[in-house]
């Protein structure tokens, strides 16, 4: 597998959805996802340059984090954190991505020792399988948030339907983008929403067009 020409080649997609666009390259960050693979394969991707590391579940995460982690990279944790284990993760964690209960908001206040920067998840096509909050839930659940001083609600995150069309995911993230800057124009303290966690390999391109902020790509960078 040729790591470099693979981030290259996402690199280069993402700087030309950015500038068509019409957004600073800067704008938008890169998180590689590495669930796919081991350690090893993970340090080989980072060597390319890559800055952001995304995993989706507890043990890959730490699984990651300790073989790299005098790298000086950003962890994302982008997956659905179960209570019981918040404590094993959180510190080690920059951004998560999966804020999906007011009940595991609060087990993350109590464990965190410093300000853990989280999206909120949403459910913006009403799957019946998918994590997240609706948006008809959005105002009672900041209420409630507000009094957990270690969180910091960086912005929202979601994922398309797998089936999605074109069509639909231009209006799921544009949806998105619109709820964000809504959120953010409020300036709720310890809830800047300036952020938009949205995009995976196959529709990343759609998501900058509409505001994504952190894109969260692995199996581009593995094949
Ligand atoms: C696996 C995963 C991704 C990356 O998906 P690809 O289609 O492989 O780019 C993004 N977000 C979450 C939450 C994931 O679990």
């Amino acid at each position: 597998m040729d790591f470099q020409k693979n981030k290259d080649d996402v690199f280069l997609a993402v700087a030309q959805a950015a500038e068509k666009a019409g957004r600073p390259i800067e704008s938008v960050n890169v998180i590689a996802v590495t669930k796919y693979v081991d350690s090893s394969i993970a340090n080989k991707l980072v060597k390319t340059g890559v800055r952001h590391i995304g995993e989706n579940r507890v043990d890959l995460f730490l699984d990651k984090y300790n073989a790299l982690a005098d790298q000086n990279l950003t962890w994302h944790l982008i997956g659905t954190l179960q209570r019981r284990k918040v404590k094993d993760i959180i510190n080690f964690v920059d951004y998560f991505h999966a804020l999906d209960s007011v009940k595991l908001a609060k087990e993350i206040d109590k464990r965190a020792t410093r300000r853990i920067k989280c999206f909120l998840q949403v459910n913006i096509s009403g799957e019946e399988s998918k994590h997240g909050f609706d948006l008809s839930e959005i105002d009672e659940v900041l209420s409630e948030i507000a009094q957990f001083k270690n969180l910091e609600l960086v912005g929202l995150m979601t994922m398309a339907p797998f089936e999605a069309d074109k069509l639909e995911l231009h209006s799921i993230f544009s949806k998105m983008k619109q709820v964000q800057e809504e959120l953010s124009n409020r300036q709720l303290p310890g809830m800047p929403f300036t952020e938009l966690s949205m995009g995976m390999s196959g529709d990343f391109e759609i998501a900058i067009e509409h505001g994504a902020t952190y894109v969260r790509i692995g199996s581009a960078f593995f094949e």
